[in-house]
């Protein structure tokens, strides 16, 4: 007798119990493959593939991709996904105050911005070159939106972004400095590649403040990127610094490679107002 016969594949009608036997065996083993790739995705921490992998694999039988190409759209799921989760984390630990897009800013409203300008950048490149960007121009003509708008373009590119106010800067370096821990607070700043100093100008510092201030600018001079607002044309910076040569110093670092934005016209605050007290006076 034929030992082998007698384990093996039987013929005849018996065959359909093993044709059962046999779908079960594939089942488990998909199982198993479904419980290895749960595991091999979990140690690699690549969540999106886990979740991806079966339903683009059937896509891939469907449309009769290769073996690369199904890889590299399960990895860019991955990537992707990644991604996007990295900008959400910056745009939270940037402490915007709102977030505000570039996309929901009017230019029509600024036909004096430069739209080439706004559009190189909202490319962030400026960040990666350590280059300044200073907003001027008088309440309500859109600063606080536009740095806000440009700091979300810099924190997708993937660049760490802080904003706070002028006022909070000086408040956080002058905690920093009666510590004696002045050159650290600035160190850990600095691991910020973009940070954004709003309303510069709207309260006036004392010296020491403006020597913090000008402590921090110079700390981050061709390193990382400062993008500062302020109601004040330049010429009235030793105002609010109460010191014109720290002003001009300050000045010159800041301005030295940067793009420097004069906004000009009317407050869209105000004209927002006016066009809605006009509408209900038209309806009068
Ligand atoms: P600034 O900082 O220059 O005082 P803001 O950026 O705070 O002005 O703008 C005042 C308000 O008007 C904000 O709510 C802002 O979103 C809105 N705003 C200003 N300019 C525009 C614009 N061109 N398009 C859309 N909203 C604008
Ligand atoms: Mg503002």
């Amino acid at each position: 007798m034929n030992i082998a016969a007698s384990n093996g594949t039987p013929a005849g009608p018996t065959d359909a119990p093993a044709t059962t036997s046999a779908a079960r065996t594939r089942a488990a083993g998909s199982d198993g493959l479904s419980a290895q790739l749960a595991y091999l995705t979990r140690v690699l921490k690549v969540p999106t593939m886990a979740a991806c992998w079966e339903q683009l694999a059937e896509q891939a039988r469907d449309q009769n991709w290769s073996h690369e190409e199904y890889l590299a759209a399960l990895l860019a799921r991955q990537v992707a996904d990644r991604e996007a989760a990295g900008t959400t984390m910056r745009i939270r630990t940037a402490h915007f105050p709102q977030v505000k897009t570039l996309e929901d800013f009017n230019l029509d409203h600024l036909p004096s911005l430069r739209r080439d300008l706004l559009a190189h950048l909202a490319t962030g490149t400026f960040v990666a070159k350590a280059e300044n960007v200073v907003l001027l121009g008088p309440p309500g003509i859109g600063k606080t939106h536009l740095a806000i708008g440009l700091g979300v373009k810099a924190a997708q590119a993937g660049h760490s972004v802080l904003f706070d106010t002028a006022s909070n800067w000086i408040a956080r370096l002058g905690v920093a400095h009666h510590a004696g821990q002045l050159e650290t607070e600035l160190k850990k700043i600095r691991r910020y590649r973009l940070i954004i100093v709003d309303e510069v100008g709207y309260i006036p510092f004392d010296t020491d403040a403006a020597n913090l201030f000008f402590q921090l600018v110079a700390s981050r001079y061709e390193q990382a990127s400062i993008m500062v607002t302020s109601n004040l044309p330049f010429g009235r910076w030793g105002e609010t610094f109460s010191d014109d040569v720290v002003a001009a110093a300050m000045i010159d670092r800041l301005v030295h490679h940067a793009e420097v934005l004069t906004l000009s016209g009317d407050s869209y605050r105000t004209r927002a107002r006016r066009e809605l007290l006009a509408k209900d006076r038209s309806h009068d």
